[in-house]
């Protein structure tokens, strides 16, 4: 086995650089992992554009699919040999009071992948055995790993919307995130809604699961929802707090607008429509390792897939210009040497 392997790492903000790095035995609790693919997602710019505080040089990359080939101490229930996959969520710390109970996203230990510590643009990650989640065997690496972030991302946030199977729910924005919470909300049983500016997206949008596809530049989509009944869920998988703002007044009451496109802007929504209505405004980061299971076996079953491009790990930072600029349809994934995981 060769010490060395590659990775494509961020040297300072906005610079990318391919270096060959010694392998490491994992520490006590975690697992290496040979990495065969890795989505490129939106969040990686929290690393590239160092938003977040990070210890220079740092290789991104939360969305990592791959075979673990060593075990540190301690670990349980993991295997050498086995396909496996990493999120955002670098792992829970099981001692933590959110941990106690139960609330292993909110753990106040948690690191995040490709920020606090080396991803997947790699060939080699290592990954505490805590956050890790099992792929099926019938998913290829490549189509696994866009669901460990963009799926669980909103297959989380859907499966705890207040919305039963019939109700009206409404995803803004198709793009990584959207194109994958379409379909798994028409999976779950709901009466879909597309919302996007612009016409164009329309028919995908329709091939995807949506019943109704709403042109948010053409006419008020909040107007719109309510000639649909109201909303009981909107999923806003675009960043920007206006597209929070103009979609509110399409819920109806007791209904809930989940936030999981990240963005500076405020939201803006006023007390009356909050009050009327007993309408919510939320958040919703990712979900605990077991949604994550489920997730990716949810997808198996039903065939929810993410439309990928997949490109050589060595273009990681081209991969990421596209993404970055809104040019990829809709999730681009890197692969390495390593292989893809065939099914079996
Ligand atoms: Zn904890
Ligand atoms: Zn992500």
């Amino acid at each position: 086995m060769s010490a060395t392997y590659k990775a494509i790492q961020v040297t300072k903000p906005g610079e990318f650089a391919t270096v060959m790095k010694p392998l490491v035995d994992p520490g006590p609790g975690q697992v290496r992992i040979r990495v065969e693919a890795c989505g490129v997602c939106h969040s990686d710019s929290g690393t590239v554009d160092g938003l977040f505080p990070i210890d220079w040089p740092r290789v991104p990359g939360h969305e990592a699919v791959g075979r673990i080939d060593a075990l540190g101490s301690g670990v349980q229930g993991w295997t050498v040999g086995q396909r496996v996959g990493v999120g955002f969520l670098g792992g829970s710390c099981g001692y933590c009071e959110f941990c106690r109970n139960g609330d292993l996203v909110n753990c106040k230990n948690q690191e995040y992948s490709g920020i606090h510590h080396d991803g997947g643009y790699a060939e080699v990650m290592i990954a505490k055995a805590s956050g890790l989640v099992s792929i099926p065997d019938d998913l290829s690496s490549a189509d696994a790993a866009p669901l460990l972030c963009a799926g669980l991302t909103t297959f989380n946030a859907l499966r705890n919307a207040p919305a039963k199977a019939g109700d009206l729910v409404a995803v803004l924005g198709i793009g990584g995130l959207g194109h994958l919470a379409l379909q798994y909300a028409r999976h779950m049983g709901f009466e879909v809604v597309a919302i996007a500016r612009g016409s164009k997206t329309a028919e995908l949008a329709k091939k995807l699961g949506a019943h109704h596809y709403i042109d948010s530049a053409a006419i008020d989509p909040a107007a719109a929802l309510q000639a649909l009944g109201g909303a009981k869920a909107i999923l806003i998988t675009a960043s920007g707090g206006k597209t929070v703002a103009a979609t509110f007044k399409g819920l109806r009451p007791g209904g809930v607008s989940i936030d999981v496109g990240v963005g500076p802007e405020p939201i803006e929504v006023t007390s009356p429509d909050l009050i009327f209505g007993e309408r919510k405004v939320a958040g919703s980061l990712t979900g605990n390792p077991a949604t994550g299971d489920a997730t990716l076996r949810f997808s198996a079953l039903t065939g929810v897939s993410a439309m990928i491009e997949t490109v050589p790990l060595e273009e990681a930072a081209a991969a990421y210009a596209k993404m970055m600029a809104g040019k990829a349809r809709f999730r681009m994934v890197l692969v390495t040497k390593n292989g893809n995981g065939q099914p079996k």
